[in-house]
């Protein structure tokens, strides 16, 4: 296919599956992570089987020199980048008045501020060859108001917002962007929360169930595709109907 992905937080849950997924469609593949260096290396190593390329590369999104050294390295070993795959991010939960301020400034740095960096990056690359591919893993948190995610919420709300407006700027240098808003999906973020808020969760999802990780990853891998040639700007969601 001779096209480059690179994923943010693809060492688990969501990240993890997008980047198997591209990887099985012949994308070559950077699988970026924060600390769980053993988990990317055997995302890495189950991409190969695909007979592709594929990296680990270690950066923390928050951190803007981190990220313009993980795009460097994409470039340099893989040689270009056509897909970026925004999808590291934090859940903090807390009630306003519990609200931590390093709580917030680190939720504020990952989910929103990585997410320009990263895109920035992307755009840089993406400039040249006139095509590429933004897709921002929002949340539907971003849709409907559950208690106690207020700065989980506003963070993905900035990234739809973010998302339009960049599809807008972009459009004219044939890169698309596109936000995806997953509900309830069975990853280790969602493993954390409290066993009785689960179950309350699961209650309120039409379709009964949590949602599974290789569902989102169709989904990305649809709207990279040039399949979604005419979608741009979009907040696609992806959640069994709880935001109906
Ligand atoms: P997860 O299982 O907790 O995995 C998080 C991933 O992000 C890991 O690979 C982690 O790397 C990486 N990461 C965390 N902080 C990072 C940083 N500063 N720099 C680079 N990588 C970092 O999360 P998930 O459930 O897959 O969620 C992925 C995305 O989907 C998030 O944006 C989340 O908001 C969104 N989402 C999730 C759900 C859900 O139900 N799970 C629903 C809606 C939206 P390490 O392994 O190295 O720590």
């Amino acid at each position: 296919m001779n096209k480059v992905a690179l994923v943010t937080g693809a060492s688990r849950g969501i990240g993890r599956g997008c980047a198997i997924k591209l990887g099985s469609l012949g994308y070559d593949v950077a699988v970026n992570y924060n600390s769980n260096e053993e988990e990317a290396n055997k995302v890495v190593a189950e991409i190969k089987k695909f007979g592709v390329n594929a990296i680990a590369i270690k950066a923390n999104v928050g951190d803007r020199a981190d990220v313009n050294a993980m795009f460097r390295t994409v470039v340099k070993e893989l040689g270009q980048l056509d897909v970026l795959v925004n999808n590291a991010g934090v859940v903090d939960d807390a009630f306003l008045l519990m609200l931590n301020p390093d709580s917030l400034d680190r939720s504020l740095n990952i989910n929103v501020k990585g997410y320009f960096y990263c895109a920035q990056q992307a755009t840089l690359k993406m400039f040249k060859a006139k095509k590429g591919v933004i897709i921002n893993v929002s949340s539907v948190s971003s849709k409907m108001a559950l208690a106690g995610q207020s700065v989980y919420a506003a963070t993905k709300g900035a990234i739809n917002s973010m998302t339009a407006t960049l599809a807008a700027e972009l459009a004219p240098y044939g890169i698309r962007v596109n936000a995806i808003a997953p509900g309830f999906i069975a990853t280790d973020m969602v493993a954390k929360l409290p066993e009785d808020k689960k179950a309350e969760y699961i209650k309120q999802i039409p379709l009964g169930r949590l949602g599974a990780v290789e569902e989102i990853a169709d989904l990305v891998a649809f709207l990279a595709s040039d399949s979604a040639a005419y979608i741009t700007g979009q907040v696609v969601v992806i959640d069994g109907g709880l935001s109906l």
